[in-house]
């Protein structure tokens, strides 16, 4: 494996991270080569509520979210590259979930049913606010499992990399310092640099530490470094493309041309950078003592498209844009692969079932997701929904229902479609078989049906950003509209900015 720099500090020398990442978080170890050198200042953090003392002896909760992560890039989900191979080293002491289906491929929403364990439209939020989302304000009846951490005594703090989770998006609640990408989008490197600063002076009460990387989100900007190595296995990668189907040419919404070779190329290597990153961080929760009793859940928003299905971004149902990697590292969890598909709304439920968090009861309450590991569960279909930004691109509001085999999908236009995953795992051919497709479309209506009647039973207050708002960011460089569809134009490609 060849070494890779981390993006800062090109001129570092050569660290050897895979010998400090060794099979397990056990083997994590301080390193002295941390050098929190050259940060940038201080961002301004949320005012909060001040939680009472805590007086708990609970477990850290280290939660990291990797942005725009397709599970099937990952050599632990399948890929030929090893494009994270910290992650592997964590995966070595993990439970590895094989299907997390996302309820969205957008990134607000998916997180928000992450935090709260409920269902997009239980929780209300259906796009990113600057895409005509609302954003997230809890209820009496549903809030953050954050909010709930921080009730019960925990140091909750979070460091998101990009503009759909600033402090416009409501997802900052509950978090006493909330540390948020002061432009569009920023950089793992600064992102681990904050967190890992915070960290050097949390108190020894439990903490909650949230930390979002958004690298492989376009646009792909990591060093060529990290592509060494891909220019050897062309024709692997070649063979993979042709087995999925991906298309030579795409076009984003605003015009700009994506080749297939070169995205998967610049793609897998943000994933690198971010792995390299991944590193860091615990290298550096390692030395402060901070994963010996700790809850660890990292877990992927939303996949990608990459030119499959001719979309080189992601917010619809097409499994590359659902399927997300999932690994949960508790005390005294025996690692192991867990089979079956879950969802979003499900992860936190099951993590929770590893472990005694305070509050816990309180989030188990309001959580519509399953503890998928208790003896009791009972495996079910996931709904998925395209956001609410698609319809501006001509695209039907489509749900999906996955099963463990199959896949049906239905639209506001009146389309059906079922998909074998058994023998067709990259969708690339609907089947016909009317006894699966129409049970399962009824079955996933009358989710749909009871998920909104219980959004309007936790009565989260909704709000839109104001014309105003939605302009500030406009200017700050958030908000990137494509042009409307015209009539005699093609339709243009779904946004990916999602
Ligand atoms: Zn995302």
């Amino acid at each position: 494996m060849v070494w890779i720099q981390d993006r800062s500090n090109p001129m570092s020398p050569s660290r050897p991270m895979l010998a400090v990442v060794a099979a397990s978080i056990a083997t994590f170890t301080a390193c002295a080569w941390f050098e929190p050198a050259a940060l940038p200042p201080p961002e301004p953090e949320a005012a909060p509520d001040a939680p009472p003392p805590a007086s708990t002896n609970s477990p850290d909760v280290v939660l990291i979210t990797l942005d725009t992560t397709r599970a099937d890039h990952l050599k632990r989900y399948g890929y030929f590259r090893d494009t994270m191979p910290g992650l592997e080293a964590l995966a070595d002491g993990a439970l590895v979930f094989d299907r997390l289906i996302v309820p969205m491929a957008t990134t607000l929403p998916s997180h928000t049913s992450l935090l709260t364990g409920v269902w997009p439209h239980e929780h209300g939020v259906l796009g990113n606010v600057e895409h005509g989302g609302e954003r997230f304000i809890p209820s009496d009846h549903l809030q953050s499992l954050v909010s709930i951490l921080a009730a019960h005594g925990y140091q909750t703090a979070a460091f998101t990399s990009a503009a759909p989770l600033n402090t416009d998006s409501g997802i900052q609640r509950g978090f006493q310092t909330f540390n948020a990408a002061p432009k569009a989008e920023r950089s793992g490197d600064q992102t681990t640099d904050a967190a890992l600063r915070w960290v050097a002076d949390a108190p020894r009460t439990p903490m909650l530490l949230w930390v979002h990387y958004y690298d492989p989100h376009n646009p792909w900007t990591a060093p060529a470094r990290f592509r060494e190595g891909f220019d050897q296995d062309g024709g692997a990668i070649r063979d993979w493309m042709e087995s999925h189907q991906v298309a030579r040419v795409t076009h984003r919404p605003t015009g700009e041309q994506v080749n297939a070779r070169g995205a998967m190329d610049a793609y897998d290597a943000e994933l690198r950078f971010m792995d390299n990153q991944l590193t860091r961080l615990f290298d550096g929760l390692a030395a402060r003592g901070r994963l010996d009793k700790t809850l660890i859940v990292l877990v992927g928003d939303h996949g990608e498209g990459l030119n499959q299905h001719n979309e080189p971004g992601h917010g619809l149902v097409w499994e590359e844009q659902l399927h997300s990697p999932l690994l949960v590292i508790a005390p005294g969890a025996a690692a192991r692969r867990v089979p079956g598909v879950l969802s979003m709304p499900d992860v936190f439920p099951t993590a929770l079932g590893l472990v005694d968090l305070p509050g816990e009861a309180e989030f188990l309450a309001q959580a519509s997701g399953k503890d998928v590991l208790a003896a009791d569960y009972t495996p079910r279909g996931v709904l998925s929904q395209t956001s609410i930004r698609q319809l501006k691109f001509g695209v039907p509001q489509t749900y999906t229902l996955t099963s463990d085999t199959f896949k049906c999908e239905w639209a506001a236009d009146g389309t059906t479609s079922l998909w074998d995953h058994a023998s067709d795992p990259y969708e690339l051919a609907p089947v016909t078989d009317a006894a699966r497709l129409d049970p399962c479309v009824s079955e996933g209506k009358a989710l749909v049906d009871a998920q909104i009647a219980r959004g309007k039973e936790l009565g989260g207050h909704r709000e839109k950003l104001s014309d105003a708002e939605i302009e500030r960011l406009r200017q700050l460089g958030y908000v990137e509209e494509a042009p409307p569809p015209t009539k005699d134009a093609p339709k243009p490609p779904p946004a990916d900015q999602e």
